[in-house]
This record gives structure tokens, sequence and C-alpha cells, in this order.
């Protein structure tokens, strides 16, 4: 089995074992999508409407825009791999409760440790206090994060914005896109790191 493939059995064998509470009431799993070769990760907190009608992450409008995002700097979506942390939709999109994001720990952890990319990036507050419940998202937006984790092999971590909280606000928009910009230069780095 290729990369892709060992993907592809790793979402299969998650639907079943799964025992997130939200799969009784979400249309269908939501896992994550893209290239299992993908030096970026992306994690979002749970998929909202379109993406439990379509089973796909971010194919709404915070999605349109992540992809604008994305051709900004050069990339599509099938360069990249998006993922969330809660891989079925919340009712109503309320908030993913402790329980629901505990039970998708271990799919996430796997997806993430296959693919190892070179930096994961939160889109929101959400997937980072996941891994940072102490930051902010308004002081760490933006800026690099070195860890060495016990469950993860990736090191490097770049908290953002959501877009679906910057579509509509606009200096929040602002300053998504601008520190979206930074992340060739930041592959860049940790390339350079690395080597
Ligand atoms: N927002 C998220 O956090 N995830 C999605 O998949 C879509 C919107």
């Amino acid at each position: 089995m290729n990369k892709q493939e060992q993907l592809v059995a790793l979402h299969q064998k998650w639907f079943t074992q799964n025992k997130c509470e939200l799969k009784a009431v979400a249309t269908q799993p939501v896992p994550g999508d893209g290239s299992a070769h993908a030096d970026i990760v992306f994690i979002g907190e749970a998929p909202g409407k379109k993406e439990d009608e379509l089973g796909k992450p971010f194919v709404g409008a915070a999605g349109k825009f992540l992809a604008q995002m994305l051709a900004e700097i050069k990339l599509k979506r099938e360069d990249v791999y998006i993922t969330n942390i809660v891989k079925y939709r919340p009712p109503n999109n309320r908030d993913p409760l402790p329980q629901e994001k505990e039970a998708c720990a271990p799919w996430l952890y796997e997806e993430l440790n296959l693919i190892a990319p070179k930096v994961i990036v939160f889109l929101g507050r959400h997937a980072m206090n996941n891994f940072f419940p102490e930051l902010k998202i308004s002081d760490a937006h933006g800026k690099l994060i070195h860890k060495k984790f016990e469950h993860i092999t990736t090191e490097y971590f770049l908290p953002l914005y959501h877009p679906a909280s910057a579509l509509y606000n606009g200096g929040l928009r602002e300053t998504l896109l601008k520190d979206f910009k930074r992340i060739p230069k930041i592959l860049e780095k940790i390339g350079k790191e690395k080597s």
C-alpha cells in the first residue's frame, strides 16, 4: 500500500472504530482530505452543515476563503491536507464537547503521524487550544511555535484565526491574510533547520 492508500485505510478503520457520540446525529463522518505527502496540515474545529452533507472538510464559505488564501501562496487544496479535531458535525454547529474531542483524538493523531507534515496550522482557537490550552489566539496568531509532543512527530505549529470568524470582519481578515502569507517563509525556515 502506498501512503495515500494507507490514509484511506486509516479513515475506513476509524469509520467503524470511532466511538464519538456525534456519530448518531451526523449525516456521515467527515475525514481529513488532501495529500498524504503534504508539508502542511490544516486543522479546523468540526464539520459544519455543508461538510456534513458532502463528507468533506472546509467546503462551505470558510472553505472557499481557505482555498483563496492557498491560491495567494500558490498552493491548491490537493497540495495540502485539511482536517478537523472532531470528525462529525455537532448539532446546530455548537462547540464540540470535551468527550467528543477525546473520542476523535486518536483518529487525528494517527492521520497526523502518517502524514508527518513539516508544520501543523491551527485554524482558530479551538484547534490551537486542543494542543496548547494556555494560549490565546489574539496573542498567538501568526507566531510559529516549536514544541516536541510525545504523541505527534511534527514539532512546528502555526496558530491562525479561523477563516469563518475572519470572513465577515475586515480587520481579522487582513490579519489572517497577512499571517497566512508567512507560510512559505516558515516552510523554508523549517526546511533549513531540519537539514
Ligand atoms: N469549520 C471548521 O472548523 N471545519 C470545517 O470543516 C468547516 C468549517
